[in-house]
């Protein structure tokens, strides 16, 4: 059976008027019975490949998934979409009516986290009445090559094969060759069953700098950016010393969030976000997972992430509605001095695979060409050399030859003796003699003073770049001395190119030049986003559960008059059209 048949369900559940992506395949295939694992990135619509054949088919669709939050989230959005929807999970006080409601048919959805599946209860529940479908989400849980392994995620085998009839569908956004291959084994799936999508997010505009002072950019950053918004930040403290200044400088509301919390005050802080069209939480990286906001606006890294996975996933929390999001990440060389410093602590085993995580990220940092290109080429696609929506597309930095610089550079380290931080040696370089240069001879040096004018700005953003590439590490106190590539470096054997620090770029407008910025201010976007935060607080739901940002745009655009003309709008499904059409219909009478 052809997906396209369930275009008019598509549309009277959803509001959608066509499959997005690689979609229609997946649904096309579990419509057949068949075995399949989808690697479509965040925001792909993963839930869409299963929710759409719950309503389709007859029986329940059984959806294995690790996070209660996101169960939860997806529970919300499916009712209001008029899909009759529970979960088993250790929150739920109602598990005995939704057996039931199971038993008699009376379920399209069943959501369950893995621990519990794979208990003898809930197999006889199954055995009770055959489901429709087995979707195992986050499906990379299942892989020990996976980044988030998780036992329980082994069990669901047997569950899966004592009912071998029953489709599955396996769903990840995160899974290399390796992991994807194991999943396949794992989980009982044909590899014809594979079918990954673009890791492409288009709609993320991807910016990368130099940390000069974090608070500050960050403060414009968010200036320019009103919406939702997450600040990662490399440790506890720091998230709550980034929230206070965040608040005072921009007058936004600005939680923290970390594991030292009390699960209360977590539970509150996230919470809030996800209810909030304008809220910003400065966090470290657990935050975010299992949170499934659509209108996060933007993402920034106040320091340098984990790897390049962990940041394609990070960012790739903003803008899962499909609308413009931005991504800035702030990188210090001390980022990678640390890392490469606690290189020293793994086990041998994983000391050449850290390092080349490193080395990927420098990369990222470093180029002067499309960051997209080089995130995708990473990820095993083969994209287009220039995206049009990174820094480096939209405002292509010059490139400067810096190998004579960077050979005087490391003469000057090594001269002094590979221990002074990098202020002493850009002084020495430049020949600014001070009492600490005179009392240790420095300025007796032949390196002393052989940098002059313009190249003397280039100092700085060079250390950053050879302490990434390993030409210079740090020691423990914050000197500079050489690592593995300094000496080829040093003798020119290894030309450094860079991209030339900015001269102080004007701000770019960064709301101006958006294709689809809301339009803030004006009287009926604004009327209609206050009807959707009294219909939400109503319901007790976030208001993009009632509609995105999008919906009321199109709203405020093309103003409908009644609610065959509202039903047209992408997005507004027959059951959110009944509840809440004459609300917003009416909103627009009135302007
Ligand atoms: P994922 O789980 O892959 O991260 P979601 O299932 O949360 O993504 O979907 C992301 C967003 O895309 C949701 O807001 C959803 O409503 C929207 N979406 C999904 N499918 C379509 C479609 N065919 N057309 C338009 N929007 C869609
Ligand atoms: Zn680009």
């Amino acid at each position: 059976m052809s997906a396209d048949t369930l275009l008019p369900l598509l549309k009277s559940t959803f509001g959608f008027d066509a499959f997005r992506g690689r979609q229609a395949e997946v649904v096309g295939r579990v419509m057949a019975g068949e075995r399949t694992l989808a690697v479509m990135p965040t925001g792909a619509g993963k839930s869409l490949t299963y929710q759409l054949p719950a309503v389709a088919l007859d029986g329940c669709v059984v959806v294995v998934s690790p996070l209660i939050a996101l169960m939860h989230d997806q529970l919300r959005g499916a009712r209001a979409a008029g899909i009759r929807a529970a979960s088993l999970t250790s929150v739920d006080a109602d598990w005995a009516d939704t057996r039931q409601a199971y038993r008699d048919g009376g379920l399209d959805l069943l959501y369950i986290a893995p621990e519990r599946a794979t208990g003898e209860g809930f197999r006889s529940l199954m055995a009770a009445r055959r489901p429709a479908l087995f979707a195992i989400d986050e499906a990379h849980c299942v892989s020990e090559w996976g980044h988030d392994f998780r036992p329980d995620y082994r069990l669901l085998r047997p569950l899966l094969d004592a009912f071998p009839d029953v489709p599955r569908l396996a769903l990840t956004a995160t899974a290399d060759k390796h992991t994807r291959e194991d999943i396949l084994v794992q989980l009982g799936i044909p590899a014809e069953g594979l079918i990954l999508a673009g890791f492409d997010r288009p709609n993320i505009r991807y910016r990368v700098g130099p940390r000069v002072s974090p608070a500050r950019q960050l403060t414009d950053f968010i200036i320019a950016n009103p919406g939702p918004g997450i600040v990662y930040c490399p440790t506890r403290d720091g998230t709550e010393r980034m929230a206070e200044k965040l608040a005072a400088a921009t007058g936004r509301r600005v939680a923290a969030y970390h594991a030292g919390l009390d699960p209360e005050r977590r539970a509150q802080v996230q919470h809030d976000f996800v209810a909030s069209e304008d809220g910003i939480v400065t966090a470290t990286v657990a935050f975010g997972m299992g949170i499934d906001k659509p209108d996060v606006r933007f993402v920034a890294h106040a320091g340098l992430p984990k790897s390049i996975e962990s940041y394609y996933q990070e960012t790739g929390r903003a803008g899962r509605d499909g609308d413009p999001a931005e991504a800035l990440m702030l990188w210090g060389a001390e980022d990678f001095a640390r890392a490469r410093m606690r290189l020293g602590e793994l086990p041998d085993a994983r000391i050449a695979g850290e390092r080349a995580r490193l080395n990927a990220l420098a990369a990222l940092v470093e180029t002067v060409e499309c960051r997209r290109a080089l995130l995708l080429r990473h990820f095993g696609e083969v994209p287009p050399e220039r995206c049009g929506n990174c820094d480096n597309c939209l405002d292509p930095p010059r490139q400067v030859d810096a190998t004579v610089l960077a050979q005087k550079l490391l003469s000057a380290v090594y001269r002094t003796g590979q221990s002074y931080g990098a202020g002493h040696v850009e002084a020495v370089l430049t020949g600014r003699s001070d009492e600490r240069i005179a009392s240790r001879g420095h300025d007796k040096l032949s390196v002393f003073g052989i940098v002059e004018g313009e190249e003397a700005r280039l100092i700085k953003p060079l250390v950053r770049t050879l302490v990434a590439r390993e030409a210079l590490e740090t020691t423990e106190h914050g000197g500079l001395m050489f690592g593995p590539a300094g000496r080829a470096v040093m003798k020119g054997e290894t030309p450094v190119l860079m991209a030339e620090p900015p001269v102080k770029r004007t701000q770019r407008a960064s709301r101006g030049d958006r294709a689809e910025a809301n339009p803030v201010g004006d009287p009926l976007f604004d009327a209609l986003r206050a009807m959707r935060r009294e219909l939400a607080a109503e319901a007790q739901v976030p208001p993009y559960v009632i509609f995105h940002d999008a919906v009321l745009r199109a709203m405020a655009n093309e103003r409908p008059a009644t609610r065959s003309e509202l039903g047209t709008i992408p997005g507004v499904g027959a059951r959110k059209l009944e509840a809440w059409g004459d609300a917003f219909l009416d909103v627009i009478r009135q302007h």
